[in-house]
């Protein structure tokens, strides 16, 4: 895969990469349905949800091997902002199954881990 520089992008940053593509395409479709945009464009609201978006995933300190935003530790989004993702993710996440399967499943799977890690952390807690 080539990355916004247009040199090969190295394995450990390719999911990064990936994400950076993808979240513009993702606001876009969830703009289109949800906002009613037209012609490929999307409302100022959604417009700087992804400048947003790309600002922060630059400044990511999980660059290498990146899993996805919504199950950071960290969550470095502002809460308004982080509302709005989280809304986009779980209305355009299971659509992307259509266009970008490897994606979504990859995100299905994190899912599964990250859910499965948190009942265990609150488990461990419980038993402290
Ligand atoms: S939420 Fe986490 S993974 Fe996403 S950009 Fe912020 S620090 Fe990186
Ligand atoms: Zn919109």
């Amino acid at each position: 895969m080539l990355g916004s520089t247009g040199r090969k992008t190295p394995e450990e940053l390719r999911a990064w990469e990936k994400e950076k593509k993808l979240i513009p395409v993702m606001i876009k479709k969830y703009c289109r349905a949800k906002h009613k945009v037209k012609g490929g464009g999307m409302c100022e609201e959604c417009a700087s949800l992804t400048e947003y978006a790309l600002f922060r995933l630059e400044k990511c300190p999980f660059k290498e091997n990146k899993r996805f935003c919504s199950f950071c530790r960290i969550h470095c989004y502002k809460s308004d902002a982080r509302e709005k993702i989280k809304q986009v993710m779980r209305w355009a996440g299971p659509r992307m199954i259509f266009t970008h399967p490897a994606f979504a499943l990859k995100h299905v799977i994190q899912m599964i881990i990250y859910r499965r890690n948190t009942k265990k952390a609150a488990k461990a807690k419980e038993n402290v």
